[in-house]
């Protein structure tokens, strides 16, 4: 197990910590808006570009990308950096995570150079359409469908849960394009422009949030989508999904590493507050024990994540990955609860100062949001299987 970084590596990260220090805009803009995934105001789309500029949003893609081909291990030491300082390199995330990767992996030479290099910088911006009302961890069953006609797919059907459509340029869409085979074997992944005749986006409020719609429904009514835009081959979009949910999920586990870690720093500046015994939290011993706990568990955690990493550098396969998420999401979850329980009544208050997790709410509030990080990319039930099956060996 190799525990340290060498002497390139630090000079990396001696080099990112003084871009960040000059760079990175300031918290009360990073707080200070309601962005939904796809919705960029100008600022944003400008800190994306600055960062692609400097080499600093992609760093281990190649320059070509903007990238500066930094080897796995600086990129881990780049997610440690930002996450450590919160802060967010995209507003978009499922198009840098997912959507780029996957044009690049798949696609054709004119659709990387159409698509790729201006989503990186923040000049398009997507969402992501796989889930459907009857389909959601049991993808392969999506029923939206597309048929060829001519030059052009005529797709007709609805998606769910797409985040930031209504904002979205473009969207990466997994359709069935032959009902007759096995369901994996007939679906096809479509690049839609989502200001074609036919699509309607309905967007619905969070129940964290009524002013804050995230979430949309889109139906697609005899959408004409041209026959160019199919990325891969014709009922080849299978791998796809598993393409762009691996990228998903490498990058969740480190997301969730730290959300765990800032959920306990919020709980440790809880220690300040009154809790409805008229006394402050800190003083309570069993306050004291329950942070004590999360935390072991948050060291625990990157320990665990460290540890995968290592056997990933040395080449061999590491299952501590597919337990990352799953344990990171639902400890985090544990800690703003018990968090909310200290706090009694006070829990409905409005935070202030609030938890470092996500926007501003109070840690009821922040409770309910918890939720949502044990769905994407696969639910914590979905989590277990995989583990069940695929690390673990167990029966299906
Ligand atoms: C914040 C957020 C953002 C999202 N953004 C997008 C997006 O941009 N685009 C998009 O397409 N989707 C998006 N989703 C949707 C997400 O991918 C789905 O919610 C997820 O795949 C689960 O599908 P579902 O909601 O249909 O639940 P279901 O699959 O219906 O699951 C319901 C329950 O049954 C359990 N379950 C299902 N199958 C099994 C099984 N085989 N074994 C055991 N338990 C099982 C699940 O764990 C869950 O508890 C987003 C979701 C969230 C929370």
């Amino acid at each position: 197990m190799r525990l340290q970084y060498d002497a390139a590596d630090e000079a990396f990260r001696a080099e990112l910590i003084d871009w960040l220090a000059e760079n990175t805009p300031p918290r009360e803009l990073l707080n200070s808006e309601k962005l939904s995934s796809a919705w960029m105001p100008d600022w944003v789309r400008a800190w994306q570009r600055k960062l692609f500029d400097a080499g600093w949003l992609v760093p281990g893609w190649p320059p070509e990308y903007g990238g500066r081909n930094a080897t796995a291990s600086q990129q881990m030491i780049y997610f440690d950096e930002l996450s450590r300082r919160q802060i967010v390199r995209t507003w978009n995330p499922q198009a840098l995570g997912i959507i780029a990767p996957s044009i690049d992996d798949y696609g054709t030479d004119e659709q990387k150079q159409r698509f790729v290099l201006p989503t990186l910088r923040a000049e398009i911006g997507w969402c992501l359409g796989m889930s459907e009302p009857g389909s959601g961890s049991d993808l392969a069953s999506l029923q939206t469908k597309a048929v060829l006609d001519g030059d052009e797919f005529v797709v007709n059907g609805q998606k769910v849960w797409t985040s930031g459509a209504q904002h979205a340029d473009w969207c990466l869409c997994f359709v069935r394009t032959d009902p007759t085979v096995p369901k994996h074997k007939g679906i096809s992944a479509l690049i839609i422009d989502m200001k074609l005749p036919g699509i309607d986006c309905r967007p619905f409020p969070e129940l964290t949030d009524p002013d804050y719609c995230d979430f949309n429904e889109v139906f697609f009514n005899d959408v004409r989508v041209p026959k160019e835009n199919l990325l891969g081959t014709l009922n080849g979009g299978w791998p796809i999904t598993q393409g762009s949910l691996a990228h998903e999920r490498a990058m969740l586990w480190i997301d969730h590493a730290y959300l765990l870690q800032l959920a306990v720093q919020s709980m440790v500046d809880l220690g300040d507050r009154i809790g409805p015994s008229g006394t402050r939290l800190g003083d309570d011993p069993k306050f004291r024990d329950s942070v004590a706990s999360f935390q072991v568990d948050a060291m625990a955690m990157m320990a665990m994540g460290y540890r995968g990493f290592s056997k990933f550098m040395a080449g061999r396969s590491a299952p501590e990955h597919s337990l990352l998420k799953l344990f990171g999401s639902e400890r985090m979850q544990q800690c703003i609860l018990a968090g909310a329980e200290f706090l009694g009544p006070n829990a409905l208050e409005v935070n202030e100062p609030g938890p470092r997790l996500w926007r501003n709410g109070s840690w009821m509030i922040q409770y309910l949001r918890s939720f949502s990080a044990t769905l994407p990319g696969g639910t914590s039930e979905i989590q277990r299987n995989i583990i069940a099956e695929r690390v673990l060996g167990l029966p299906r």
